[in-house]
């Protein structure tokens, strides 16, 4: 992997837009202490896509904007951008150099691009997830740790290499990976006994599951022939019904006809009232004429009586 360049813009200490060349090998920044040289590695990190601020030797993320000098005003933006040559095809993009920039706003705002073109942070990680170089992938050696690579004992420089060569990280994987399998063994154990358990409870549970499956089915016909009980209620009732209905209208009629009987029975109740008034003077006078006719039949039937003792009496006497 050969990085061919690298420009940056109002990052930390450099306010106007400076460029860098590498060539192919090994290359150098001199300078006095404090001249930016430790800037242009963060510059490196932080186009690469680095996100705490701390591993960037600031505060918070802004620091990393130009912040301004005696004779220079801060600015609002910082911006690097990383040429890498791509001739080899290394890396998974149809372009022979492949330029990578960050931008960082004061306000808060930031911007991906590759090659011009926005884009986001994970394009980025995706583009160098490949190539050796990225997030948790290329080792920077910071100042005051050659001294100690150097100064090393076999042991220590086999970390460094280990940790250069990424191994350590495989290796801290692998023990947190056995440590795992030592759980998920435990864990297994766990199950074994939970499945023999499980097991024992089968029997019962299967014949638990069968007497329901049968109150499942005993309920059903219940319900069913409650439905069907409940439909002949229905339509006996519905027949009942039909019938007082047809009672209801016979009766009405009956009791209308019954009525106009009562009706005719008062008219002719009060006509023959009004015969009797009528008549009772007549009937007075006929019960009038019929005493008097009885008194005279009774002074009839005397006068006859005497008359028959007289002449029985005469007929007797000795002429
Ligand atoms: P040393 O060799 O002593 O470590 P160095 O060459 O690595 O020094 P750096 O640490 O890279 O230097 O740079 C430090 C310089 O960068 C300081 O002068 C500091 O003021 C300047 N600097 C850092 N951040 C900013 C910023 N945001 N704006 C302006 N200047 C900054």
């Amino acid at each position: 992997m050969h990085l061919k360049a690298m420009t940056l813009r109002g990052f930390k200490s450099f306010a106007s837009a400076t460029t860098l060349r590498f060539e192919p090998g090994i290359t150098c920044v001199v300078g006095p202490n404090g001249s930016g040289k430790s800037n242009v590695v963060d510059a490196l990190s932080w186009v690469m896509g680095e996100q705490g601020a701390k591993s960037l030797r600031g505060g918070k993320m802004e620091d990393v904007i130009f912040a301004g000098t005696t004779g220079r005003p801060p600015l609002g933006r910082a911006e690097v951008s990383l040429t890498i040559d791509n001739s080899d095809g290394a890396l998974p993009i149809e372009y022979a150099e492949v330029t990578i920039t960050r931008i960082m706003f004061r306000n808060g705002g930031s911007e991906y691009q590759i090659n011009g073109d926005t884009c986001r942070l994970l394009d980025i990680q995706e583009l160098l997830s490949d190539s050796g170089i990225g997030r948790e992938m290329h080792v920077i050696v910071g100042q005051g740790q050659l001294d100690s690579v150097l100064h090393a004992d076999p042991m220590g420089r086999r970390a460094f290499i280990e940790e250069a060569a990424g191994v350590l990280k495989h290796r801290k994987r692998k023990e947190k990976a056995l440590r795992k399998l030592d759980a998920m063994r435990a864990n297994l154990a766990r199950v074994q006994d939970l499945t023999d358990e499980l097991r024992r409870q089968l029997k019962p549970l299967g014949r638990q599951a069968a007497v329901a499956r049968r109150a499942a089915v005993i309920q059903a016909d219940l319900r069913d022939a409650r439905l069907r009980l409940l439909a002949d209620d229905l339509v006996r009732m519905r027949e009942a019904l039909r019938t007082e209905v047809a009672d209801e209208a016979a009766l009405k009629q009956r009791k209308e006809a019954a009525e106009a009987e009562l009706k005719a029975a008062l008219t002719r109740e009060a006509d023959l009232e009004d015969e009797v008034r009528r008549l009772a003077p007549r009937l007075q006078r006929a019960q009038q004429n019929w005493y008097e006719l009885s008194q005279l039949a009774e002074r009839v039937r005397g006068t006859v009586s005497l008359a028959d003792a007289r002449v029985k009496s005469a007929t007797a006497q000795p002429a």
